[in-house]
């Protein structure tokens, strides 16, 4: 990159806000796959939307790259630099701008922590339930460009539904505004739900307003083990059937049960092939009675042993364990394959079987995790990338995952998006017309190519 970018840059956010230092630059150059990495030029620091606008000015007319960038904690590639150029970090915009209790709002910059953002709205009895297991440390910003779900997504569904306005600044620099702070808005397309889920190919979200909910007064949890995966994944449908939406239900098979309990002792059961972590919300009354129902689904539907928790830190041992699950898989090889697909829930058992002859024919051992309440699980397959064959198969059996998905009704992507880890199986998950439109539509909003470049599109890729 020419040295007068980058005086541009250092004049317009400040010295200490443009990173070049080799360390800094291998800082960014990763997120949370295990497949890629590309390091950025440089790495710019804005705290204002106004730098943000001046910073793309600047990459656009001089046909810079520029990536988006929250936290880095995404498994798709989609915050890593594939053509280097600019990393434009929003870590520094991590103001919560107005939490409204009376109109149930909240604005953000995109920045804000999401567990920082919890713990602000906790002290006001609020509630914002998208909680992607990555609430730590991923960004409120990461998580709307990424439309994130999370285990509450079953009865509160993902990012988008509580999506009520944004500002983003467009390829050309231009700062937008869409939606508001209403709870309802019928002006015009939904255009703020474009910038929804568009992975950093579309604008820079520079402000959100999302919509709250009062914290439920109550919630209980049940654990069930299971010794056949799946029967465990027809329980699921069972209650998903009775009328009972439960706030969760998450699924942990044998292998990531054994990895947390040696990591950190709760006293598991090691032996169970799957659990399934249930929990219910609302009033006391409502939830004592839900809970009830969901004891005797699992007990009818084969599980071999059903547990409710006793009392909160029961309940917060068992959700910590969901929570340093994907941890535990993504910790388990040089490279990790991590699947993201979403079948119709009525069809979570007959994808677990058919996941388990595509593991003893291929070879590949199968790990499972996910947001089961959604039909949304993530196999996941253990390989290393420096063995060229081996990691050719892994793929392959993961084309194969994809493919079966599809058959049983299901989506490529239930949470994680395209970036570049699935762009290769985007044309057999789509309509062609509307995939000509997505890429019409980012040639009208970034027409050099500028935002995010070798994202979501195979061909662009270097
Ligand atoms: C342990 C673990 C658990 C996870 N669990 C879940 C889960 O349960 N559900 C789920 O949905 N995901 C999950 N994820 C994936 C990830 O955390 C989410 O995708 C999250 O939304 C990413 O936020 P981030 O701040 O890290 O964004 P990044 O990873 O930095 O960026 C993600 C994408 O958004 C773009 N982007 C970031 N900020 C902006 C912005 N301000 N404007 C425009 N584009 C932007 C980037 O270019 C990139 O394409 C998990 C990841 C890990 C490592």
């Amino acid at each position: 990159m020419e040295k007068k970018i980058i005086t541009q840059l250092r004049k317009i956010v400040g010295e200490s806000a443009v990173l070049t230092s080799k360390e800094d630059l291998n800082a960014y150059s990763y997120d949370g796959t295990t497949t890629w990495a590309h390091t950025p030029d440089v790495v710019v620091l804005p705290t204002t939307a106004q730098q943000v606008s001046q910073i793309m000015k600047l990459a656009d007319e001089n046909r810079v790259p520029v990536t988006p960038r929250g936290a880095g904690t995404n498994v798709s590639g989609g915050s890593i630099p594939i053509k280097g150029g600019i990393v434009l970090c929003t870590t520094r915009m991590d103001k919560i701008l107005d939490i409204n209790k009376t109109n149930l709002t909240a604005t953000v910059e995109p920045g804000v922590i999401l567990q920082d953002f919890n713990l602000e709205l906790a002290k006001q009895g609020l509630f914002y339930p998208p909680d992607p297991q990555s609430f730590l440390g991923c960004t409120i910003g990461g998580n709307v460009a990424e439309n994130a779900g999370g285990p509450y997504c079953v009865k509160y569904g993902v990012t988008k539904q509580y999506v009520l306005g944004l500002e983003v600044v467009l390829a050309n620099g231009y700062i937008m505004k869409l939606g508001g702070v209403t709870v309802k808005n019928r002006t015009g397309y939904e255009l703020a739900m474009l910038f929804t889920g568009s992975e950093g190919t579309l604008g820079v979200i520079t402000k959100i307003t999302l919509r709250l909910l009062p914290k439920p007064p109550a919630d209980k949890t049940v654990m069930a083990v299971f010794d056949d995966m799946a029967i465990g994944g027809q329980a699921v449908s069972s209650i998903m059937a009775s009328g009972v939406v439960p706030a969760k239900i998450e699924f942990v098979d044998n292998f990531v049960i054994r990895r947390i309990e040696e990591m950190t002792p709760m006293g598991l059961p090691v032996e169970a092939k799957a659990l399934l972590l249930i929990q219910s919300d609302g009033s006391p009354a409502s939830v004592e009675a839900e809970s009830k129902q969901i004891v005797d689904i699992l007990k009818k539907n084969g599980a071999k042993e059903v547990k409710v928790a006793k009392d909160a830190a029961e309940a917060a041992m068992y959700w910590k364990m969901r929570s340093a699950g994907f941890a535990a898989v993504f910790g388990a090889a040089h490279t990790v394959l991590a699947e993201d697909v979403a079948v119709p829930r009525d069809k979570l058992a007959d994808f677990i079987n058919k996941l388990e002859e595509i593991s003893a024919r291929t070879g590949f051992f199968i790990s499972y995790l996910g947001h089961a309440g959604d039909g949304n699980l993530h196999p996941s397959i253990f390989t290393d990338i420096r063995n060229k064959e081996e990691f050719d198969r892994a793929q392959e059996t993961m084309a194969e995952i994809f493919r079966t998905a599809m058959a049983l009704g299901g989506v490529l992507s239930g949470e994680h998006g395209i970036g570049l880890e699935k762009q290769r199986f985007l044309k057999d998950a789509m309509d062609p017309v509307a995939l000509n439109l997505m890429r019409k539509i980012k040639g009208i909003l970034d027409p050099n190519n500028t935002l995010n470049p070798g994202k979501i599109w195979e061909e662009e890729r270097v």
